[in-house]
């Protein structure tokens, strides 16, 4: 895997910086703002999706803010200018979902994403603008998705790795309905300066007991455990090599004025004086296209390359992890070049050892 490759496999779209939630562990620096993605930029990011589109699977992901914040109207004239053949998916906290927008998911074939932390109790940190909990009412949304037999995935944040939370957490999601899972430990990102720095054998247990309950009943497909297990399973097949792409994805986001931020979601919104608003370019006034081809000339992207390098060949979970994301680097170490981060911690090397950890405690007495 060297470089960036020319085309994304999706791209993530900001309907709008607005959320009705003010979650506590929130990276998002504009969420308090209804700053709305103009329809030019829809029509912008269409004209060079479409194509791609034709020829192979590709998605645009709308991401927030809350996307449903900016109305079905609205989001209905973004959707508009694309294609048949681009895929939809919203990732949203679930608390304006109702029979109107289910109606609206199955018209327009959007795959649905709910951010849940788990059980009540585990929710306290998603809360209104008002400070209340928000639990009732993202309920409420997966029942409105259930109710119209909408399949849905969920999105859960962990911030305190505790034994007992992995197992109570899956056996939760398996009654939620979701068939996809994944999990997050929680980010030093963006606005969002705590600490993610976690004992380390908390949170490789925490993954080798979410293994544990995945196996019993694995009706969800658990994101990091079945990456995990391919991992292990080509390494044995001794074709490892051929896992990761043979370019990074460049993941573009598209921010409501048509700012492109490539790699990482979380940078978007964000200045720094050495490297500015970290966009390389904007859909208005350039291609799509034309801009991911130059995105690997945008001055951070360079220094997060050398990054990858050094990750390459000094860490020994390079073939699982491809060399982390850019603005774990960057909010936690300040630069991009940087290797190791908290969340790379906690979330491959512990991860990967968690698995491991299973695998051995469960090892068969006559292997
Ligand atoms: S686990 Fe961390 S140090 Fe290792 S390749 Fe990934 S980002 Fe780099």
């Amino acid at each position: 895997m060297r470089g960036i490759a020319a085309v994304p496999s999706y791209v993530v779209m900001q309907p709008t910086t607005l959320c009705n939630l003010d979650c506590v562990y929130c990276y998002l620096p504009l969420r308090a703002a209804d700053r709305r993605m103009p329809l030019t930029v829809a029509e912008a990011v269409a004209a060079s999706v479409n194509p791609w589109a034709a020829s192979g699977r590709f998605s645009v992901v709308w991401h927030g803010g809350e996307p449903l914040a900016a109305g079905r109207e609205h989001l209905a004239a973004l959707l508009a200018p694309f294609g048949p053949a681009v895929e939809h998916h919203v990732q949203t906290n679930a608390t304006l979902i109702d029979d109107a927008w289910c109606a609206f998911f199955a018209e327009h074939g959007i795959r649905v994403s709910v951010s849940v932390d788990g059980p009540r109790a585990r929710n306290g940190e998603r809360v209104t603008r008002g400070g209340r909990p928000a639990y009732d009412r993202i309920l409420a949304g997966v029942a409105a998705l259930r109710r119209h037999g909408l399949p849905f995935s969920a999105l859960a944040v962990v911030s305190r790795p505790e034994p007992g939370l992995a197992t109570e957490l899956y056996d939760y999601f398996l009654d939620l309905g979701c068939d996809v899972l994944g999990i997050n430990i929680e980010e030093t990102e963006g606005v969002n300066t705590r600490t993610n720095a976690r004992d380390a054998a908390a949170v490789t247990g925490f993954w080798a007991e979410l293994v544990g309950a995945w196996r019993r009943d694995p009706r969800i497909h658990l994101r990091e455990i079945e990456w995990s297990l391919r991992y292990a399973g080509a390494v044995l097949a001794g074709t490892s090599d051929d896992l990761l792409p043979r370019r990074l994805d460049p993941i573009p986001t598209v921010s409501h004025d048509g700012s492109v931020v490539v790699l990482s979601p979380e940078l978007a919104g964000f200045t720094d004086p050495r490297y500015g608003d970290f966009s390389s370019g904007n859909v208005l006034t350039t291609p799509l296209a034309e801009i991911l081809a130059g995105a690997g000339r945008t001055p951070w992207v360079g220094e997060f390359l050398t990054g990858v390098e050094a990750c390459r060949s000094s860490c020994p979970y390079f073939g699982f992890c491809g060399g982390g994301h850019a603005a774990n680097r960057y909010f936690e170490l300040g630069r991009f070049d940087g290797t190791e981060t908290e969340h790379c911690r906690n979330s491959k090397i512990r991860l990967l050892e968690g698995v491991l950890e299973h695998a051995r405690d469960h090892e068969s007495p006559a292997a």
